[in-house]
């Protein structure tokens, strides 16, 4: 059974979805107006491994995730300026542009990461109705309000509004916890807006007309609307990045348990920082990592997901080029080992082996998913006590969770290894139909002898014979 921390409950709980053998999934896609950073893109490779996993274990999931095109401002709560408006002037293009061109990089990212698409990918921009259906229904029913131009959302009508961490109320609330003014127009510190037609800038790109004036919505009622689209009142796992849990998840759960007169949703699941050894690698910081930087320095994207895997999703990661090396080095030797499986690798599959090491693999993952020992669990595998066909069977089982490319890039070693040696010392089909003729030859039987060179001929292998023996060319390549 697998079990997974909650953030809510902060604590380990078996997981039992809403309807059994579904899980609903959602999760905060990115704000597209730069590309990912490689801490940005640990918490979806881990992500995926939850999501993977589910599947591995039977679940029918369907996983949403949203892109933040509009409303995400500096401050992650509501001052500052609209993230992608930033990026659409850094750039000179329109904020359109931008989110396109950032979209797709992101998803080349994930693609490079053998990162699943989810299911439903909605970007923010498309369900400006949702949003607006959400607000008037939280402002009839007493939640939302209506001031100095903008709808807030009023905290004081929650019983229990800090729902991850008991934090100080006056060190969290907007404009103390920044360092900046509060805004008057709240009625409460920590209220937070759910439509701005009034902000401190004012030429906002995108506007859509809304009952209270022209305007865009707040970041958070996205993907409270995004969800509750796609996957109903019932939410089984919402997943994010740490950061994201204050006050992002915080105004989710506000908002949509106080639309839905319920608990919205069961499971939240938040993966931990990667940090620079100089601290929080973010992308408003400017200085980042992307994937790209890591191919200009010949890592492949893979090689990054085996170094996430190595840790635990809920410890935070510190990034060095060192353990990234080792990594490499690592990989590279799993790799050959398997490599050598493939070469050799013959006979049935030991059922009961199988069974004992998938157990190992499943162990782990049911352990919170915990990717470091499920590596382990592939290690024991290549330690163990069976042949090399069940060894294979189990590593490609579990790459289905872990996607590591392990067999693909194993099988290519493993052709390069072949082609290398036939290289240096000749492939053996032809060096064996060489010496049948040689044969052939010496028994006088000069009918097979010219059989054999024709066969040879016909495969563009061309015979010449030299008074040191018989060397062949294929295309070109003397041996
Ligand atoms: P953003 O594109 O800024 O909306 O962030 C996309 C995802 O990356 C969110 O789930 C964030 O919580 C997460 N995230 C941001 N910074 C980091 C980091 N340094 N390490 C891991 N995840 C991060
Ligand atoms: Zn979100």
């Amino acid at each position: 059974m697998l079990y997974l921390y909650n953030s809510l409950s902060r604590e380990r709980e078996p997981f039992r979805p809403h309807e059994e053998g579904k899980v609903g999934m959602y999760t905060c896609g990115p704000t597209v107006y730069h590309f990912a950073h490689i801490g940005n893109l640990r918490t979806y490779i881990m992500e995926d491994i939850l999501d993977r996993y589910l599947r591995y274990s039977g679940y029918d999931v369907k996983r949403v995730m949203n892109i933040t095109d509009v409303g995400h401002l500096a401050g992650d709560s509501d001052d500052g300026e609209d993230k992608m408006l930033t990026g659409a002037r850094r750039e000179h293009k329109t904020v359109l542009e931008i989110a396109k061109f950032y979209t797709d990089a992101f998803f080349e990212d994930c693609k490079k990461l053998n990162i699943r698409r989810p299911d439903v990918v909605e970007p923010a921009t498309h369900c400006i109705g949702e949003y607006i259906k959400i607000i008037k229904k939280l402002i009839d029913t007493g939640y939302a309000y209506v001031s100095g131009g903008n709808v807030y959302f009023d905290t004081s009508k929650l019983e229990n509004y800090y729902v991850f961490n008991r934090q100080n109320e006056e060190d969290l609330a907007v404009g103390v916890r920044e360092g900046v003014e509060a805004d008057d127009a709240k009625r409460n510190k920590c209220d937070f807006a759910l439509w701005f037609t009034k902000s401190k800038f004012e030429d906002q790109e995108l506007k859509w007309n809304s009952p209270w004036g022209l305007g865009y919505p707040g970041w958070h009622i996205e993907c409270s609307a995004i969800s509750m689209k796609h996957l109903g009142e019932y939410l089984d796992i919402h997943c994010g990045g740490i950061d994201n849990a204050f006050p992002h998840h915080t105004n989710e759960i506000a908002q949509s348990e106080a639309y839905l007169g319920h608990k919205w949703c069961s499971y939240w699941f938040h993966v931990l920082h990667l940090n620079t050894q100089s601290g929080k690698m973010s992308k408003s910081k400017g200085e980042f990592l992307t994937l790209g930087t890591l191919e200009d320095k010949g890592i492949s994207p893979v090689v990054y997901r085996f170094f996430c895997l190595g840790s635990h999703y809920r410890k935070s990661l510190v990034f060095s080029w060192d353990a990234l090396e080792n990594a490499r080095g690592t990989y590279d030797k799993l790799v050959s080992r398997v490599a050598q499986l493939y070469a050799e690798g013959d006979g049935d599959i030991d059922a009961a082996a199988f069974e004992e090491y998938k157990r190992r693999f499943t162990d782990a993952l049911d352990n919170d998913i915990n990717t470091s020992l499920a590596i382990t669990a592939l290690y024991d595998v290549l330690k163990a006590d069976t042949n090399d066909k069940t060894k294979l069977s189990l590593i490609e089982d579990f790459d289905r969770v872990l996607c590591l490319d392990i067999a693909k890039n194993a099988k290519a070693r493993r052709d390069a290894d072949e082609a290398k040696r036939q290289a240096e010392e000749g492939d053996p089909e032809i060096l064996a139909a060489i010496a049948r003729r040689a044969e052939a030859k010496k028994n006088r039987d000069f009918a097979l002898a010219d059989a054999i060179r024709n066969e040879l001929s016909a495969r563009g292998v061309t015979l010449i014979d030299t008074p040191e023996g018989t060397r062949y060319t294929v295309s070109g390549a003397q041996k």
